[in-house]
């Protein structure tokens, strides 16, 4: 049976001039492809024709960074789920839409057991802040035990503390931090003052663990030097770093001039 290949619902686009930055908005990976070939990958996708064979190389990586998905013997083999087990939050980002994307409330058991069932080969535990879900603790334990993949926690770490960091790196194989900031400065100003210190001290306490630790941004916090040195932060520290993009919502909008330095301007630039 051929292959079938499905987009990532994750997946968001940025097209500039002619090409189009595609960012899996779970893993964080993205990728850089001319335009057209990514919509003739599309329009063979959506149509469900066999992908042309010169296009062979790019659906490897286009795979493998989980931008999208292949079914293997009629079955859909996920790469990664993302599952929010609470819209609660305890900060006040500024560019913060979890609120208005998501569905109100917190996770059942039944989805949770949907959810392990699918088997993904990665299961991200994500919010608002998961670790404000009443049961949090309890729900980690539950999937550890359930789930064999790799299940990651995205967190903005300012609940990772050193009495809970065991019980932590015994659930999770690895920990996104949001940060959108290579600093104090420019994480308190788009995440509140105390979150940049949090999230450190959080890494170290993973690193001793030896935890695999990413730290992400959203794209639009990106100015034309924010990406060196968010690489050099995260090379200091010893973690990778990925990429999310910001969900455009009223209520970001009117933040924007903040979230970006520089306002809308430079954002129509970067697009
Ligand atoms: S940590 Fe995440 S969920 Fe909480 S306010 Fe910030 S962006 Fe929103």
């Amino acid at each position: 049976m051929d292959a079938k290949y499905f987009k990532n619902s994750y997946c968001r686009e940025i097209v500039h001039g002619n090409y189009t930055l595609i960012i899996a908005h779970d893993s964080g990976t993205y990728i850089n492809l001319r335009s057209s070939i990514w919509n003739n990958i599309q329009y063979y996708m959506e149509n469900n024709i066999k992908i042309d064979k010169k296009y062979e190389d790019i659906i490897r990586v286009l795979l493998e960074y989980g931008i999208i998905y292949q079914t293997c013997k009629g079955n859909l083999v996920y790469k990664s789920i993302m599952l929010q087990l609470t819209s609660a939050c305890n900060l006040h980002c500024i560019h913060c839409c979890a609120q208005m994307i998501s569905s109100k409330g917190i996770v059942t058991m039944e989805i949770i057991n949907k959810v392990i069932n699918l088997n993904p080969q990665l299961l991200i535990l994500t919010g608002g802040e998961p670790m404000m879900h009443p049961q949090f603790w309890s729900i980690a334990k539950y999937i550890r035990k359930h789930f064999r993949n790799e299940l990651r926690l995205m967190t903005n770490a300012t609940l990772i503390t050193e009495k809970n960091i065991g019980d932590l790196c015994s659930y999770f194989d690895s920990v996104d931090i949001s940060m959108d900031g290579k600093n104090n400065e420019d994480t308190s100003r788009i995440r509140g003052g105390g979150v940049y210190e949090h999230a450190i001290n959080a890494i170290h306490l993973l690193k001793k663990y030896d935890k695999k630790v990413t730290v992400s941004a959203v794209v639009e916090c990106f100015t034309e030097d924010f990406a060196n040195q968010f690489d050099e932060l995260a090379f200091s520290l010893g973690v990778d770093t990925i990429l999310r993009e910001l969900d455009i919502v009223d209520e970001v909008m009117k933040n924007f001039d903040d979230i970006v330095v520089g306002g809308k301007n430079i954002i129509l630039r970067i697009k």
